[in-house]
This record gives structure tokens, C-alpha cells and sequence, in this order.
């Protein structure tokens, strides 16, 4: 079932046209990686996904219903969630209530504090814990837990692993991947490890200067051609030594 659709999107900063005409499907259970260099436009697409940043045009439909003109809260309300690059927790409470906050905020279902803690487990001896004094990965693990508790229906995580170990990346796709296997949730996630995109994601769009270059089933489309697309060289513009 088609849970986001997204028709025609387009988003700037000023005279700088960001996201260009941008179309895509995501369904419940499935994950979609969007790959693309810096400033191919993600994030801005991200955020007028969430409605924290305007849409020039275009629409975005949730579980058939149009929500491009509610405002961000609206929007969680509604169940798109969006765990930022960079995180934004509140940083001088703690993990509880951080959680706490964000499930007063968001759709009635079947996440709760205790569900989002099966989830993440590594959380439960972090719950009386300020957040400003947690570590990278252990932030990332509440920014997701927090998205959860107001149960989305689409999940926009924007670079979740930036700045972690590779240990916390292990472990924190490792509970993305329990997320994945219940099946209930549509997930859009920009990840700049190519590898990985490539093996979390069902699907792949590549953007390319705020438009989407490319776009298919990972294993179908390649590494290379999904580089190609990241580095905006079109397949066979160039030889491989
Ligand atoms: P990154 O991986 O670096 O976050 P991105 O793919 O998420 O990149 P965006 O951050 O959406 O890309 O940026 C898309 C374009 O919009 C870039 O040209 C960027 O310089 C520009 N841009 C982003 N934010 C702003 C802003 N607040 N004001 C002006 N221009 C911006």
C-alpha cells in the first residue's frame, strides 16, 4: 500500500531552486534510500517532507490524504516523523522525558514508552540520563526513539550514522533493521554510505542537483550506476581505468 506519495515537489532558499520537481512512492513496510552528494538537495526535500520548510509546489499525499498544507506538528499528528540531521533533543532533559514529550505529541498506536524500549534496548539504563551528555550514537538511538513515540506511518531519517563510530553505526542499523522486519512503518532514509544504502534500502532514487537522477531496486541498478548518478556522470560518459 502506497503510504507517502510525494507529486511534483518543489522547494528553495530564496532564488535557489532546491528540490525540482521531485516524485516518489514509499510503502508501508518498505525502505527507500535516497543517495545523493552534499547539497543535492535531501535535506531540503526531507524538510518540506515534515512541513518545517515551505513547498514552492507540488503535493504530498499521506495514506491518500493531502497534507502538504498542514503545519509540521499537524504533520506528526498526522504520522510523518522526521529524525533531523544533527538530532535536535532537548538537551537538558533526560531520555524519559524526551520520549515522554514526543508521545504526547503524536498519533495514538502501538508505540509506547515500553515498546519503543524493546525496540532500543540500549536506552533503558539511559532513561534518567540528560541528553546533552550522551554520546554521539546514543543521541541517534533517542532521536529515533523519539520519532517512534509519536507513531509514524513514514519514518524520514536524514543521516543517521553522521559522525558516529562504526560500532554505533553497527548497532544503531541494527536496530533500524528490527524496525524494518515488523513491517508496519515506511521508511525514507538518506545515508551516505553507499554500501549500506544499497543493502538497507528496498528501493534507491539518487537525486542529482535537487532533481532525481536515478531510481530502482538496488541490487538491479549496481554500485556503479549508482555512483555515476551520485557523481552526476551519466552511465558511459566516462571510461573506468
Ligand atoms: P547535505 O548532505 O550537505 O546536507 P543535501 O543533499 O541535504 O546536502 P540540502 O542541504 O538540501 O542538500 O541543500 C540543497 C541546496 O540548497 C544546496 O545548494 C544548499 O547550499 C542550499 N541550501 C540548503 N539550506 C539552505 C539555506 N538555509 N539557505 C540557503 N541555501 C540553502
Amino acid at each position: 500500500m502506497t503510504m507517502l506519495a510525494v507529486n511534483n515537489l518543489v522547494a528553495g532558499h530564496g532564488l535557489l531552486t532546491a528540490v525540482r520537481d521531485v516524485s516518489l512512492r514509499v510503502h508501508t513496510g518498505e525502505v527507500l534510500g535516497v543517495i545523493g552528494a552534499n547539497g543535492a538537495g535531501k535535506t531540503t526535500l526531507f524538510r518540506t517532507l515534515a512541513g518545517v520548510h515551505p513547498a514552492t509546489s507540488g503535493t504530498i499525499l499521506l495514506d491518500g490524504e493531502d497534507v502538504s498544507a498542514l503545519s509540521p506538528s499537524r504533520r506528526v499528528a498526522s504520522g510523518i516523523a522526521m529524525v533531523p540531521e544533527g538530532r535536535r533533543l532537548f538537551v537538558d532533559m533526560t531520555v524519559r522525558e524526551n520520549l515522554q514529550i514526543a508521545g504526547e505529541n503524536g498519533r495514538a498506536g502501538p508505540w509506547t514508552l515500553e515498546s519503543v524500549l524493546d525496540a532500543l534496548p540500549s536506552l533503558l539504563p539511559l532513561l534518567k540520563v540528560l541528553t546533552g551528555g550522551l554520546s554521539g550514537g546514543q543521541r541517534q538511538a533517542v532521536a529515533i526513539g523519539r520519532a517512534l513515540m509519536s507513531n509514524p506511518r513514514v519514518l524520514l531519517l536524514d543521516e543517521v550514522s553522521l559522525g558516529l563510530s562504526p560500532v554505533a553505526i553497527e548497532g544503531l542499523y541494527e536496530q533500524l533493521a528490527g524496525l524494518k522486519a515488523r513491517g508496519d512503518t515506511a521508511m525514507v532514509v538518506v545515508e551516505q554510505d553507499l554500501d549500506r544504502a544499497m543493502q538497507f534500502s528496498d528501493r534507491v532514487v539518487c537525486m542529482l542537483e535537487g532533481h532525481i537522477a536515478l531510481e530502482g531496486l538496488p541490487q538491479v541498478l549496481g554500485k556503479q550506476a549508482i555512483t555515476d548518478a551520485y557523481f552526476g556522470l551519466a552511465q558511459g560518459d566516462i571510461a573506468y581505468a
